[in-house]
C-alpha cells in the first residue's frame, strides 16, 4: 500500500505502522546494480513485503532489520542471485525531516537478501523512526529506541514477553493489543516459528516438516507476512531467544528427537540456525557458524533492570529418561538426579553465576524458555512426581544449584520469565522442590501461547494455589501474552488474553494482574476479572 504524500497530516503511530508501504519519494537512490536492473530483479511490489523489525537495544545503538524479497514464499524470495544495494535513514521523527543517519547496504543472495544496520553513536534513552529504501521503493516506518544511560536511575519500563506463536494453529492476534500498549521493548521467548505441517486454522508452507535451509526460510518469510507481528515488530525493539521449535520438536543440542545420528542433525540444525538469523534483528556476530550460533546475551536498562536472555536449547543434555514409580527418590527418577545433567552448558552457567553474584540491578531478570519453578504431578499429599520432561524438573540438580547461589549472593529481585507451556502461570519459586510452603527465593511469570494449542475449550482461571503446589498461585489456560511495568518497587504483570485466535481480530483483556514487590520475592493478585 502506498503512502504518496500527504505527510503533513499527523499521522498517529498505529496508523503509520499499519499502513507502512512505499514513499513515493524523489530522491535518487541508487543500490549497487543500476536502477533499471534492481527494478527489474525485484518486481512490481515492493521488495519490503517482510516488514522491518529492530532489536537488542544499547544505551548508544539498536539494530535494525529488513529482508528484500520479490516473492516472499519463494525459497530464494524470488530476488536474483545477486547482491541488491539496500539504503536505510534514521530519523528522530516520524516524518524523516530529522535524520541522524544514513547508509547503504548489500543484500546478499548467501544471506537470503536480509540486512541488518548496527546503529552506534546514538543518545541513550531516545526514540528514532527508521526505514530502508531500495530503488525507488520504501519500507515500512518502524519506531525504535535505545537503552538509558547505563547505571542511570529509571523510574519505569514497560515491556511485553511473549512466546509460541504457531501460523496453523492460529493468528497472531494478540499482537495488534501488543502495539496498542506503549511499551519500551517486547521479549520473545522462544517458538517463533513450528516446523511442522499444519493446517489447522492457517496452512503452513512449505505443507512438509521443514528440514533444508530452503524450508526454513520459506517458514520464516510466511510467519513475518503475518500483518500483527509485522506491526508488532516495527513498534519496539525486541528481544530475541528461541526454544525447541526454531528446529525440531524438545531437541537438545545435537540429540534430535527421534534420534537422529548427531552429525546428520547437526545439519538440520545449522539450516534453521541460518534462517532464524537471517530473520532476526540480531548483530553480525552472532551469525552462525555451521550448527553454532551465540544467542544468549545480557541487556541493562539504567541500573533498574537487567535482562539475562537464556538458550536452553543449544547446550543442554538429552532429557532424562523415565522411571517407574518406586524407584523415585523424592519425586525424582534416578535419571534426574545425575549431576552431569545441564540446561545451560558449562559456558552459558559460569555467565550467568558471575552475574547473579554481582549485579547491580533492582530487577534481574531470566528470560528462559522452559517450566522452571517445580511442579508436582501426583496428586497425593504423601508422595511427589516430578517430570523427566523438557522443563527445568528434568534437570533438577542444576536448577538446585542456581537457586542455593541466588540466596547465598542475594541477587536482588530474581525473576523468572517463562514459556513453552502454553499456559499462564504465577509460580512463586521455593527454596527448594520439598519445601513449597516455605517463603518463596524467587518469581517466576509464565506467559501463555500467542496462538499454540488454539483457543481454550472453555476459558478459565484460578487464582490460588492447591494442596500439591501451593506456590502456584495463578492459572489460566487461554492464548495472550503478559505486559509488565517495572518500576523500582515493583513490577506489574498484566496477564492479557485473546477473545480468539480462530479469526484475525480479536478483543483482549486482562485475566489478572499479579504485583511482585521489591525486596520480596512471589508475586501477589492484585486484581482479577469481577464476578470470577
Ligand atoms: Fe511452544
Ligand atoms: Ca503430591
Amino acid at each position: 500500500m502506498a503512502i504518496t504524500g500527504d505527510w503533513d497530516r499527523r499521522i498517529s503511530r498505529r496508523t503509520l505502522l499499519r499502513t507502512g508501504g512505499s514513499l513515493a519519494a524523489g530522491a535518487a537512490l541508487t543500490g549497487l546494480l543500476a536502477p533499471r536492473a534492481l527494478a527489474q530483479a525485484l518486481g512490481d511490489g515492493n521488495p519490503f513485503s517482510l516488514g522491518v523489525a529492530s532489536g537488542d537495544p544499547t544505551p548508544d545503538g539498536v539494530v535494525l532489520w529488513t529482508r528484500v524479497v520479490a516473492d516472499p514464499l519463494a525459497p530464494d524470495g524470488g530476488v536474483p542471485a545477486r547482491v541488491v544495494g539496500v539504503r536505510y535513514e534514521v530519523a528522530t521523527d516520524e516524518r524523516f525531516r530529522r535524520i541522524v543517519r544514513r547508509g547503504a547496504l548489500a543484500a546478499r543472495p548467501d544471506e537470503a537478501h536480509s540486512v541488518r544496520v548496527e546503529l552506534e553513536g546514538l543518545g541513550p534513552g531516545g526514540e528514532y523512526f527508521y526505514r530502508f529504501s531500495a530503488g525507488r521503493d520504501f519500507s515500512p516506518v518502524g519506531r525504535t529506541r535505545t537503552a538509558p544511560p547505563a547505571g542511570a536511575a529509571v523510574p519505569r519500563l514497560d515491556f511485553a514477553f511473549v512466546s509460541c506463536q504457531n501460523w496453523s494453529d492460529g493468528y497472531f492476534t494478540s499482537y495488534a493489543d501488543v502495539v496498542d500498549q506503549d511499551l519500551d521493548l517486547v521479549v520473545h521467548l522462544g517458538d517463533y516459528i513450528y516446523e511442522g505441517s499444519g493446517n489447522v486454522v492457517r496452512m503452513h508452507l512449505p505443507r512438509v516438516e521443514i528440514r533444508t535451509l530452503d524450508d526454513y526460510r520459506v517458514r520464516h518469510a510466511q510467519y513475518k507476512t503475518d500483518p500483527d507481528l509485522q506491526a508488532a515488530h516495527a513498534a519496539y525493539p525486541w528481544l530475541v531467544t528461541w526454544d525447541d521449535h526454531e528446529v525440531e520438536n524438545n531437541y537438545a543440542d545435537l540429540d534430535g528427537d527421534p534420534d537422529v545420528p548427531p552429525e546428520e542433525f547437526a545439519v538440520r540444525r545449522a539450516a534453521a540456525y541460518r534462517a532464524y538469523w537471517e530473520h532476526m534483528p540480531l548483530r553480525r556476530a552472532s551469525k552462525p557458524r555451521g550448527p553454532d550460533m551465540d544467542l544468549y546475551r545480557r541487556f541493562r536498562w539504567g541500573s533498574l533492570a537487567t535482562f539475562n536472555v537464556l538458550d536452553t536449547r543449544q547446550y543442554r543434555s538429552d532429557q532424562p529418561d523415565p522411571c517407574e514409580r518406586a524407584e523415585r527418590i523424592d519425586g525424582y527418577c534416578p535419571s534426574q538426579l545425575d549431576p552431569s545433567l545441564t540446561m545451560l552448558g558449562d559456558r552459558q552457567r559460569a555467565w550467568i553465576y558471575e552475574e547473579l553474584a554481582t549485579t547491580r540491578s533492582t530487577w534481574n531478570l531470566l528470560a528462559n524458555q522452559t517450566a522452571f519453578a517445580p511442579f508436582d504431578r501426583d496428586g497425593s499429599d504423601s508422595r511427589r512426581e516430578f517430570l523427566t520432561g523438557d522443563s527445568w524438573d528434568g534437570y533438577p540438580l542444576e536448577r538446585q544449584a542456581l537457586l542455593d547461589w541466588i540466596v547465598e549472593r542475594r541477587t536482588p529481585n530474581p525473576v523468572v520469565l517463562t514459556g513453552d507451556a502454553h499456559l499462564n502461570r504465577v509460580r512463586n519459586v521455593p527454596p527448594n522442590s520439598q519445601d513449597f510452603d516455605a517463603p518463596p527465593v524467587a518469581s517466576e511469570l509464565m506467559g501463555t501461547s500467542v496462538s499454540s494449542n488454539g483457543d481454550p475449550a472453555a476459558p478459565s482461571s484460578v487464582f490460588t494455589g492447591d494442596a500439591d503446589n501451593p506456590h502456584i498461585v495463578f492459572r489460566n489456560n487461554q492464548r495472550g501474552y503478559v505486559r509488565c511495568t517495572l518500576e523500582p518497587g515493583a513490577l506489574t504483570s498484566d496477564f492479557r488474553v485473546v477473545s480468539t485466535v480462530e479469526a484475525p481480530r480479536a478483543t483482549t483483556s486482562t485475566a489478572a494482574v499479579y504485583v511482585i514487590q521489591d525486596g520480596r520475592p512471589g508475586a501477589e493478585l492484585a486484581w482479577a476479572p469481577p464476578g470470577v
